[in-house]
């Protein structure tokens, strides 16, 4: 069948197979090149969860095709059939076990619900796979959080809990982009009830990262030198209204809870757990949050103009190469660069003071009429059209692909 994007309010419903598959061999590409395999202490058995786009794709990435680490990853995706394309991450993962399996590289590949104690029994067994594949201790070593979900199910109770985005106190207006029109929107939200910010913490929170740090403990799969990585966002103040102060950002600080509770926990027998404050990204968790299409436009033109933009896997190849497995922090964990807060930030370029200032100038200065020579709005259709294989070089969109595989 022949595969073009549908669009709606900044969610694409579909996906091109080998415009997906081409995206992961470039990411591939760039970890094999600007990671050193022997890099200082670097990972030999890697847990991701979230694993199949986005920052959890970049760190299997790294950490398969960088370091040549076996890798179990954990996603939740929609399988193809004859008729209908499956969802990008389905794509991504056929991709990275194919290529894992021509260099020789351990993989297992898992679909299901991280939250449930099922898929964790079921990754521990993964771990074991992997590790026999790879002829290692089934010790993991490194296992990242990565998931962006807006549901969750209690494995205990089997209630249902759901996240929103809104503020907190009082409602929150803004701009926001239609990106596939460049149309300037306003965006708003009303306060989040009690029962909505419990929820939301619930989902996006930190409980599920302890549970699973406390099975892989349990099982006795966690290797002596383990780090344990969640990812954060924190951002810039225009907007905290609807991210940091709002209910994501009440959830993110419970993760930030479960961090220093895994550590005082667990902390004795791994080396420890962190939280990264990572760069803001087009991915597909992060469009459908009001301001950011708006301000991420805007951002992307000022790191692109001073030679500083990254993607996610530029973001998590630094992450690697210069904070979790430099020759200082690979010995001793403790000598890993964070700020006064304990946390990793690799969103220390996109906070630099003359970004920001610059970013914010454009911001307020926007109209619909300069809209696309101020901000990279181009830019950020293409990431999000990408982040689907859509828009991808190379790619002859006109030609019949099989949705079924890659
Ligand atoms: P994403 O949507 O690209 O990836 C989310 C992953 O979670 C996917 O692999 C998906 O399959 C998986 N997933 C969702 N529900 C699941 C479930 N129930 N079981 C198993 N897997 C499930 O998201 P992303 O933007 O890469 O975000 C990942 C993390 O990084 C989040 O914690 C997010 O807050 C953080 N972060 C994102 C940005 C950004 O701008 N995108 C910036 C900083 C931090």
């Amino acid at each position: 069948m022949i595969i073009k994007p549908m669009v709606r309010s900044n969610i694409c419903l579909n996906s091109h197979p080998t415009g997906c598959a081409t995206v992961v061999m470039r990411q591939i590409e760039y970890a094999r090149k600007n990671l050193a395999a022997s890099g200082e202490g670097s990972p030999k058995l890697v847990l991701v969860l979230g694993c199949s786009t986005g920052y959890g794709l970049a760190s299997r990435i790294a950490a398969s095709f960088g370091y040549g680490a076996a890798t179990v990853g954990l996603s939740f995706e929609k399988a193809a059939s004859q008729t209908k394309p499956g969802t990008p991450g389905y794509y991504n993962n056929l991709t990275f076990d194919r290529e894992a399996a021509k260099q020789g590289l351990a993989s297992v590949t898992l679909n299901g619900d991280a939250y449930s104690n099922d898929m964790k029994a079921q990754a521990i067994e993964a771990l074991r796979k992997a590790a026999e594949q790879a002829g290692i201790p089934a010790k993991a070593d490194l296992i990242i959080y990565s998931l962006a979900s807006p549901v969750r199910t209690d494995p205990q109770s089997g209630i249902m809990y759901k996240s929103v985005i809104k503020p907190i106190g009082k409602s929150f207006s803004g701009n926001t982009v239609d990106m596939m029109n460049g149309n300037i929107i306003p965006a708003g939200a009303e306060p989040a009830t009690d029962e909505e910010i419990a929820q939301t913490i619930k989902v996006m929170g930190g409980e599920d990262w302890e549970l699973w740090m406390d099975a892989l403990a349990k099982a006795d799969v966690l290797s002596p030198q383990a780090r344990t990585v969640a990812y954060t966002y924190l951002g810039p103040e225009s907007s905290w209204a609807i991210y940091k102060n709002g209910t994501i950002g009440r959830a993110k600080e419970d993760l930030e809870r479960a961090c220093r509770d895994i550590n005082k926990k667990h902390g004795n027998k791994i080396a420890g757990a962190w939280v990264s404050v990572n760069k803001a990204l087009v991915t597909r968790a992060s469009v459908v949050i009001p301001v950011i299409p708006f301000y991420v436009s805007c951002l992307f033109k000022v790191m692109k103009e001073k030679g500083i933009h990254e993607g996610c896997i530029e973001q998590i190849v630094r992450l690697f190469r210069e904070r979790l497995y430099t020759a200082g922090a690979s010995g001793d964990p403790r000598k890993t660069l964070v700020d006064g807060e304990g946390r990793i930030r690799i969103d220390d370029w996109e906070m630099r003071e003359d970004v920001q200032k610059e970013t914010a100038a454009r911001m307020a200065g926007v109209t619909p009429e300069t809209l696309e020579s101020l901000t990279d709005l181009a830019g950020f259709k293409h990431d999000f059209l990408e982040a689907h294989g859509f828009d991808v070089e190379g790619i002859d969109y006109g030609a019949e692909v099989d949705p079924a595989g890659i």
